[in-house]
């Protein structure tokens, strides 16, 4: 259920509804609107009867949630998130983000040569995995921590945030010290212990979509996330797996506006993985732009041939640079800023 105050109600009122609701075994989750504050409930089995607030001043209205997923949903709360990462970088609000750098860290040379050339292009993340979930045990694994001192030192030199993958819950409290935003992989989507220690660190969140996930399945994972206290979570579009296989995954651009309309979180698009084709990849961002996409994810590598992971879908610094320029059209025609 969600309770809707009124515009003129005052933070004791909210309080009170707060502490009604904890009374009777539930957990209150006051989120602030422009207009007014709406209190979501979790922990609840089935209906909440509203009698139980009819005592309470400065309630407009109890509305019961139609959909599992609560917090993540329009219904409790009507304005986009928006995702504050610091000094200015906001996911989220009208300016459309680029997150960009190599599917891997592999060394200071091939970072930051990556890091200039993402930031002068106009990206304002920095990505780049340091623990890489790989399909073979055979295969680049990351640097650890190395890496994540790398992504440290760039984020120093460059001024891009840092956006990386944890893995684990064993390597999250190290992860979480040097990122601005903690990604979940595809692979992780569902891990459900993950998610709920993920959200305990306060981190911005980056939430890949699992490669066989539905809407409903992807927005019930945040939904771990928010019910854990943790309202800074963004949603990755990286591809599903279809019958294709000329291509990587299938990108799913139809995500995009159907997740604008069902969550106020921020909708983000991977047309790297998405795609998998260096060739075809700025086509797909382009169109994850055009479909409204909030920021852009993308692989960037100053050598893809020499790249130790995803060299495949990685762009060059020139097709990144070329991409951005085609990017800011896309969203000017939107009125949006990048
Ligand atoms: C990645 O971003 O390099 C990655 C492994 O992504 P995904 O989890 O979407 O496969
Ligand atoms: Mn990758």
């Amino acid at each position: 259920m969600l309770i809707v105050m009124k515009p003129s109600a005052t933070e004791a009122d909210v309080g009170r509804v707060a502490d009604r609701v904890r009374s009777l075994g539930f957990t209150p989750h006051p989120i602030p609107g422009a207009e007014r504050v709406a209190i979501g409930i979790t922990g609840n089995k089935g209906p909440i009867d509203p009698v139980a607030f009819d005592d309470l001043p400065g309630i407009a209205e109890t509305i019961r949630v139609s959909q599992p997923w609560k917090l993540v949903s329009r219904e409790v709360k009507a304005e986009d998130t928006l995702v504050d990462l610091g000094d200015g970088v906001v996911l989220g609000g009208p300016r459309i983000l680029v997150m960009a750098g190599p599917c891997s860290v592999e060394s200071r040379e091939q970072l930051f040569e990556a890091a200039r050339a993402v930031k002068a292009a106009g990206a304002t993340l920095l990505r780049g995995g340091a623990y890489k979930p790989r399909t073979s045990p055979y295969e680049f694994q990351g640097l650890a921590e190395e890496g994540l001192k790398l992504l440290a030192e760039a984020r120093e030199a460059t001024g891009l945030k840092v956006v990386t993958e944890v893995m684990d819950s064993e390597t999250l409290p190290m992860v979480a010290e040097y990122a601005d935003m903690l990604q979940i992989g595809a692979r992780n989507m569902q891990n459900f212990s993950l998610l709920r220690k993920v959200a305990a660190t306060g981190k911005a969140v980056l939430l890949k979509r699992g490669p066989s996930s539905t809407l409903k399945e992807w927005l019930m994972a945040a939904e771990y996330l928010l019910a854990g206290g943790n309202y800074r979570v963004a949603l990755c579009e990286r591809g599903i797996r279809t019958f294709e296989t000329m291509t990587r995954n299938t990108l799913d651009l139809n995500a995009v506006p159907v997740l604008k309309q069902l969550t106020h979180l921020p909708v983000v698009v991977d047309p790297s993985h998405g795609i998998g084709l260096r060739a075809h990849v700025p086509a797909m961002a382009r169109a994850g732009v055009a479909a409204g996409a909030d920021a852009l994810i993308v692989e960037v590598h100053p050598r893809p041939e020499k790249a130790l992971s995803d060299g495949q879908q990685s762009l060059t610094p020139a097709e990144f640079g070329a991409l951005m320029a085609q990017v800011r059209v896309i969203a000017g025609a939107l009125g949006r800023p990048v």
